[in-house]
């Protein structure tokens, strides 16, 4: 399975640090487990500005807190880390929940308010529309994957 890397401890997080979830880490202890960072793998620093969804026209935009449009970089983060997904085969994702690429349940709005509302990021999104089970950290539960 895919793991949101920053949820294993990896200090991927925009600010330079993780979001260890002590849970999915002890869940996940004995899978197979690839972390992933989506934004690092479109290009992105650590730290980096934080960044929400904003529809424009209809349509999913990634702006930087700064205004800068960052679209394309998470784009290209959400096509490599479906990229990996398929050279090993994996058809499950635990993903980190509200992030602007990892969220599969909520996002933040898009106004560095920290409002929530109900949407996904680029990446889990991505995944779901190529037939990968996405679970957001907290509604992953083990015995709810049916391994046949
Ligand atoms: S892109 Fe995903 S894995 Fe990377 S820091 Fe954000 S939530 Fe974590």
């Amino acid at each position: 399975m895919l793991v949101s890397a920053c949820l294993l401890g990896i200090n991927c997080k925009y600010n330079g640090e993780s979001n260890f979830n002590q849970r999915i880490a002890e869940l996940v202890k004995e899978e197979k487990v690839i972390p992933v960072c989506p934004e690092q793998l479109g290009g992105l620093t650590t730290p980096r500005l934080p960044c929400e969804i904003v529809l424009r026209d209809g349509e999913k935009r990634v702006i930087r807190k700064d205004g800068v449009d960052v679209t394309q970089s998470f784009l290209r983060g959400a096509e490599e880390t479906l990229k990996i997904a398929k050279m090993f085969n994996e058809s499950i994702a635990i993903l980190k929940t509200k992030s602007p690429s990892c969220g599969s349940c909520q996002i933040y709005d898009g106004s560095f308010n920290g409002r929530v509302i109900e949407g996904s990021g680029l990446t889990a999104g991505l995944l779901a529309d190529n037939n990968i089970r996405v679970f957001d950290e907290d509604n992953y539960k083990p015995e709810i994957i049916d391994r046949r």
